[in-house]
């Protein structure tokens, strides 16, 4: 972790998600749930447009990658052979001063001695393994077998499905499925925001391969995974891929990296990347009985794929996302006076409404006809958002704190007025420099589309 971190510069982004709508706590007329977040109208954009993105690239832009969408609720033998029911814990002491519950892999340390970071007490109880899954129990009878669990991770499914969906598909070796959805973990201490939640969302990938193919995929999957974040807005100065060492590594895993992101609250993880080898698929066959193999028609041979996975978080890239996109500057009106100008600056492909459309005055019917017309032009390609009410400047400043990256000024040029060779022409503001440009209706679809897809 790194020791650069800036809480005021968190707490901002914490607030701005909640007075713009973007993120809120869960249940919070009622004292919140704990771990639990609800994304508003701007959170659940910026969410699929990430999930969208990732999906077209990983999925549908490739030959080689299929998609699945499995069931949350998970049978409990599919989580007794992935290892999950007897070692998916982690070590939990409690502070006896103040009671707090704590993750002793997380306690900071004062000279040489581990400290409760709630009241910097030392008397804490030894550590001891903490069950993360959440269980349920399935129908009407209470027997054990009857439990079933939320599942920890999307990967099991697929493993599970392997069979299914190779016989169905018809692809031949190295092919992917692909996953985005819910996972579920009672973390010991959710916190960084959504950062460390125990209700979030996955976009995994499960690489097959032959043996000898593992360690070049490996690399080929981290070196694609971090061009996926240049490509969404975050520069490649604020990741960093960590190479986890062999003592940190799952014991039948023969390669991890890390790629991380640089949050104000220190360097932490955003994705995972393992050559699991065949760990994953061995297990299910040898407690399901079903064979999980595959024939490979060339060499005649018969046998267990392995798989690199790259494994990423929904919510915390959506953190990473506002945490980068951030900015305040000064600016000066035009009557002379500084203000702050709060601006996300989204990757237009990102932002999640692309951009305002605003009518110079709202009790002009020509230029609330024109405006209109022009969201409904646009609107079947991206998402628009329409505003008449109050000053100009208002109104742009409310998108700079949305991160729209335009904004489209319909005046009294475009009807023509003042010089008839401005007829059906709108100002183009550009969020991040402010400058404004003049140009055709006609042609805005086609200046904007390439840069917000
Ligand atoms: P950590 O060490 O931070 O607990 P992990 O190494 O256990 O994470 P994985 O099991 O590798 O995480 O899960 C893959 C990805 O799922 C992580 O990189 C992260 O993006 C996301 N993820 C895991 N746990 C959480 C959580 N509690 N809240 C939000 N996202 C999570």
């Amino acid at each position: 972790m790194s020791d650069k971190t800036d809480p005021q510069r968190m707490e901002k982004i914490v607030s701005l998600c909640k007075r713009r709508g973007f993120i809120f706590q869960s249940s919070e007329i009622y004292g919140g749930l704990n771990g639990c977040w609800d994304y508003g109208p701007l959170g659940v954009e910026l969410k699929n447009n990430l999930k969208q993105y990732w999906w077209r690239v990983m999925v549908r832009e490739r030959d080689d990658v299929v998609g699945m969408d499995g069931s949350i609720l998970t049978h409990r033998a599919v989580l007794r052979a992935s290892g999950h029911e007897d070692t998916f814990s982690d070590p939990m002491v409690d502070c006896r001063t103040c009671k707090a519950r704590l993750r002793a892999d997380q306690l900071p340390e004062k000279s040489g001695v581990k400290q409760c970071p709630n009241c910097g007490g030392k008397d804490l109880t030894e550590a001891r393994p903490f069950d993360l899954m959440f269980s349920t129990q399935m129908g009407a009878s209470a027997d054990p077998e009857s439990i079933a669990y939320l599942r920890p991770e999307t990967a099991q499914s697929i493993f599970v499905q392997f069979k299914n969906v190779l016989d169905t598909s018809r692809k031949k070796l190295p092919f992917g499925i692909a996953q985005i959805g819910k996972a579920f973990r009672n973390e010991i201490n959710p916190r960084n925001f959504t950062f460390r939640s125990r209700e979030f969302e996955q976009m995994e990938l499960e690489y097959f391969c032959r043996p000898e193919q593992g360690m070049e995929l490996l690399e080929y999957w981290k070196e694609e995974r971090v061009k996926f974040y240049e490509n969404i807005g975050i520069p490649r100065e604020k990741l960093h891929v960590l190479t986890v060492p062999d003592a940190d590594r799952a014991f039948y895993s023969k390669g991890t990296y890390d790629i991380e992101y640089d949050f104000p609250f220190g360097m932490q993880e955003l994705e995972g990347v393992a050559y699991r080898t065949d760990y994953d698929l061995k297990q299910h066959q040898e407690a399901s009985g079903k064979p999980l193999d595959y024939f490979d028609e060339e060499t005649k041979q018969r046998f267990i794929p392995h798989v690199v996975e790259p494994s990423a978080g929904v919510d915390r890239t959506v953190l990473a996302l506002l945490c980068n996109a951030y900015d305040e500057e000064t600016v000066t009106d035009e009557k002379g006076k500084s203000e702050t100008r709060i601006v996300l600056r989204f990757h237009p492909r990102m932002a999640p409404i692309k951009v305002g459309v605003f009518p110079l005055l709202k009790n002009n019917e020509q230029l609330v006809a024109k405006a209109r017309e022009i969201q409904a032009t646009l609107r079947p390609h991206m998402n628009v958002f329409y505003d008449e009410t109050g000053a100009i400047g208002r109104r742009y400043r409310r998108q700079d704190e949305a991160g729209t990256p335009f904004g489209i000024t319909v005046d009294f040029e475009t009807l023509g007025e003042k010089d008839a060779t401005l007829l059906d022409t709108v100002t183009l503001r550009h969020r991040d420099s402010m400058k404004q440009e003049r140009i055709k209706i006609s042609e805005l679809l086609t200046v904007l589309l390439p840069q917000v897809q």
